[in-house]
Order: C-alpha cells, then structure tokens, then sequence
C-alpha cells in the first residue's frame, strides 16, 4: 500500500531549519512540484506507471523560498513544506496533479509528495480563523494553528471512513460508482459520521449502498488516504440473511457478486490501495483461503 514504503515514516513535529538537502515541498493546489526522472514503461496502467521521480531539496531552489515548515522525516530524508503561494520553480521540475502519483517510484518519494499535499492543503485552508477571521499562526512546538484572537486550535484535518468486503462464504460484493472518472470494481466504502463507531459506518454504507446486513465484522488494515483526507479502515464481513443486492443508484452505477474467477484483473497492479489489496487476496485466496 502507498504508505508501505520500505521506510520508517516519522511525523513527529519538530522546529527546525531545512538544510540545503532537505527536501522542500510546493504544492499548487492538488499538484506537487516534481520532476520526472524517468519515463513509464511498456504496458504499465495507472496503477504502476513505471515513471520514476524526485522531489526538490532546498538546494535546488534558485531563490529559497520564504516560509517553510518541517513536515516528517521519511529514512534519513527530512521534509519540509514551502508555505509561499509561489515559488521560483528548480529547473527540470513541474507541478503534477497528486493523484497520478499513486502509480509512481520510488515508493518513499511518491508517499511523501502525497502525504506532503494533505499537511499543504491543511495549512493553506486555514490562514485565517473560521471563528472570528483573525490571521491564523503556527503554533511553535506542535502541529497547530492558533488563533491569536479568541485561542481557537485548529489540528490536521483527517476523516475517517470504511472500506467493507462483504462476503458470503463463497463471492465478495463489488461496486462501481456513479458519475466518476475512475469507474472500476471497488468495495463499498464511505465517511464516518458523526456519533458513529467505524462497525457503525460499515453496518450502515453496506446497508444504503447494496441493501444487505452484515454480521461478523473482522478488521483487516488501515491506511492514510491522503488524496482525500482519509484514513481508511478496512473490514471483512459477512452477510447476513437475504444475499439480495438492493443497489442505491444514486451513488452507484452497478453491484454485484463475484467469485474469485469472475474478479476483473482491472486492479491486479494497484498496489497502493486498501481496496486494491482486499480485492486481490479475495481473488488469490478466496474466502476459504482467507478463513471467511
Ligand atoms: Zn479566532
């Protein structure tokens, strides 16, 4: 998965300077500043396009830029954000829309760029307060923005939301959203509400969206989701009563059953999602195989 980069991801806040390797982030809105290093391959998909990257350090800058703010450290590498709306861009490097680096290397720089543009969006969101609209500050010591006018503390923004693999012993439901540029198989997934567990959220977006009950909930994984904010829980289920999919189309175009062999190979090469790994365990392993 995108956050399964071989390396220690440390996020623990720290006030310090970046140095001239450090890495330095930009964002244009949903777009990261990179540069391409090397093509995609024959054959590649989305999923694993095969283009490679790197990501500007402070050296590269031709002006260094006037705000920056420590982000994590990924290895031995630190990052950092540069708060400017602009920046003198570094030779060789464009702005790319972040979600086409799901599908690219290395796996540490394409996390830390998607990471990077949740924590820049977070800062750029919240430069003044939604309480009173007073200018905002950096708190010194921690991941906060602090208004310096009522106190109002504004902490990174992370939604929480579901993905459910319902199952009933033998195939696995599969849906296709409405109205997406992206239309293929996934799970049924949604947001948490508020006053909500997480096995709430599943009972309930499996219930609205394919019409079924689910018992025995087992957790599978978590991830970061960072192209929208998300943390994603993970869970198998299995049906409950009737197997009779009652699609909401509102949100979806289509859902159904789907034994292992019936699973498209549409998103055999997703490697980066939650939803891609649920998906290709059930269609190697089975539900058997899986003790489902
Ligand atoms: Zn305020």
């Amino acid at each position: 998965m995108i956050q399964e980069t071989g390396k220690a991801y440390d996020n623990h806040f720290e006030p310090k300077e970046a140095k001239a390797e450090s890495y330095v982030l930009h964002y244009r809105d949903r777009s990261a500043l990179v540069r391409v290093v090397a093509a995609g391959e024959r054959g590649a998909d989305e999923f694993s396009s095969g283009e490679m990257i790197e990501l500007p350090r402070l050296v590269d800058y031709p002006t260094p830029p006037e705000r920056t703010v420590f982000a994590f450290r990924i290895g031995e590498d630190d990052f950092f954000l540069a708060l400017d709306d602009e920046v003198a861009t570094p030779a060789g490097f464009t702005y790319e829309r972040v979600g086409w680096l799901r599908g690219v290397g290395p796996a540490d720089l394409a996390f830390a760029a998607a990471v990077g543009s949740q924590l820049a969006s977070w800062y750029r969101d919240n430069r003044f307060c939604s309480r009173c609209g007073h200018a905002m500050e950096l708190a010194p010591r921690s991941r906060e923005i602090v208004c310096p006018n009522c106190a109002k503390i504004v902490y990174p923004k992370i939604q929480p939301g579901v993905i459910a693999a319902v199952t009933d012993g033998e195939r696995i439901v599969l849906t296709r959203y409405q109205g997406r540029a992206l239309k293929l198989w996934a799970l049924v997934a949604g947001f948490t509400e508020i006053g909500e567990s997480v096995e709430d959220t599943v009972r309930r977006e499996v219930m609205e969206e394919v019409g079924l009950r689910v018992r025995d909930l087992h957790f599978y994984k978590s991830q970061p989701w960072p192209f929208s904010d998300t943390l994603l829980m993970g869970f198998w289920c299995h049906v409950d009563g009737s197997r009779r999919i009652r699609t909401d189309h509102q949100e979806l175009a289509e859902a159904r059953w789907f034994s292992p062999e019936e699973i498209p190979l549409e998103r055999a090469n997703d490697h980066a999602s939650l939803t891609g790994e649920m998906i290709e365990l059930f269609r190697t392993k089975g539900a058997a195989g899986l003790g489902l």
